[in-house]
């Protein structure tokens, strides 16, 4: 029987996505010893797999930086001698005494969760698929220049759906069709004006997909208008579907964690209902939340001195003030 050596640490940070990265960093800069997890081969979270070229402007300090960049930023702030652990999917913690064991092998402190949404399972189009469709429907887009010359169609009316529409109307004689089943949009109001401002961008509300089928080489789909029987066909050469993600982070219920709506309700010091384990980022839920990466860095500062003062409560924290 294979006899597991238990590393120890200070604090395991479970999620290695912005909020999870500046965590480990901001960790280290008070002398924690830290192990980071990703369940993905690649730090970086959303913005690394979802949106690497768009780009950012509510970033303090940067007056604009891609999702790619700000992922290199990240990185290179944290210390050549944090642990990294990737492709590896936390899936058990438990409780011994005063320290937590983490996948029978990484014996912890404390437990910061930075998992975002937990998992990146896109909410699928809504209609049956052939094999010949499936091919040109797509939840992620990883290279925008595959999308040139065509005519797609972007489904959803949320960040996502506007910041690939904007991104691929970018792209050389691209036609970009966008869909939502609502005349108002969920996403910076700014982006919107851009996209209405595009001349090769057609904005199509409110309707909602109700056939498919292939014709003519081209993706066909019925737009049902909303409030009305009238269905027109548009035809597409590919289209993105960006409906949101499915959360799921039930798995924290399993380690003892109070879950609200798939988040996890944290205090003002970003604890848990569990003591020594800690919540940041889009995982959380707590009044007056935004599931934005600067607040999560605020969230991520709060939790690691709470952490400090907890382990260390001799240690005099280092505070910035005038008023001392
Ligand atoms: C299209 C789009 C555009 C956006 N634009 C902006 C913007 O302009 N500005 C802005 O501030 N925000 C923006 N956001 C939101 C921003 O991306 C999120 O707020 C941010 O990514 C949250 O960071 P996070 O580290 O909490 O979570 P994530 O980025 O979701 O990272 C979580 C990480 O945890 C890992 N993980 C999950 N479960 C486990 C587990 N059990 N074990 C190990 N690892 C696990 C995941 O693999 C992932 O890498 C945008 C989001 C989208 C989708």
């Amino acid at each position: 029987m294979e006899v597991l050596k238990i590393k120890k640490f200070d604090v395991a940070i479970i999620g290695a996505g912005p909020v999870g990265l500046f965590a480990t960093s901001f960790a280290h800069l008070h002398g924690l010893k830290t192990i980071t997890f990703d369940s993905l081969n690649e730090v970086g979270g959303q913005p690394k797999l979802l949106y690497p070229f768009k780009k950012i402007f509510d970033i303090p300090a940067f007056e604009q930086i891609t999702g790619a960049a700000l992922i290199d930023q990240l990185q290179k702030a944290v210390d050549q001698q944090s642990v990294f652990l990737l492709n590896h999917r936390v899936t058990k913690i438990e409780k011994e005494q005063n320290l937590f064991l983490i996948d029978e092998q990484y014996l912890v402190k404390s437990v910061i969760i930075a998992t975002g949404t937990g998992s990146f399972k896109p909410k699928k189009f809504p209609l049956k698929l052939n094999a010949e469709a499936a091919q040109r429907v797509h939840y992620f887009v990883n290279d925008p220049a595959s999308f040139s010359k065509q005519v797609i169609g972007v489904f959803g009316g949320g960040d996502s759906a506007l910041d690939w529409a904007l991104e691929l109307a970018a792209q050389k004689q691209t036609t970009v069709k966008l869909v939502h089943r609502r005349n108002e949009f969920r996403g910076l109001e700014s982006t919107v004006q851009k996209l209405k401002n595009l001349k090769n961008v057609e904005i199509i509300t409110p309707y909602l997909p109700k056939t498919v089928a292939i014709r003519n080489n081209q993706l066909e789909i019925g737009l049902k208008q909303i409030g009305s029987q009238d269905i027109v066909q548009e035809q597409f050469n590919q289209i993105v579907v960006a409906y949101g993600f499915q959360a799921d982070n039930s798995i924290a219920r399993d380690w003892g964690i109070e879950l609200v709506n798939q988040q996890i309700a944290v205090s003002a010091e970003m604890k848990t209902n569990v003591a020594g384990i800690y919540a940041i980022g889009d995982v959380v839920n707590y009044p007056g939340h935004v599931p934005v990466i600067g607040l999560g860095f605020g969230e991520a500062q709060i939790a690691v001195t709470s952490i400090i003062r907890n382990l260390f409560p001799e240690k005099v924290l280092t505070i910035h003030s005038t008023s001392i």
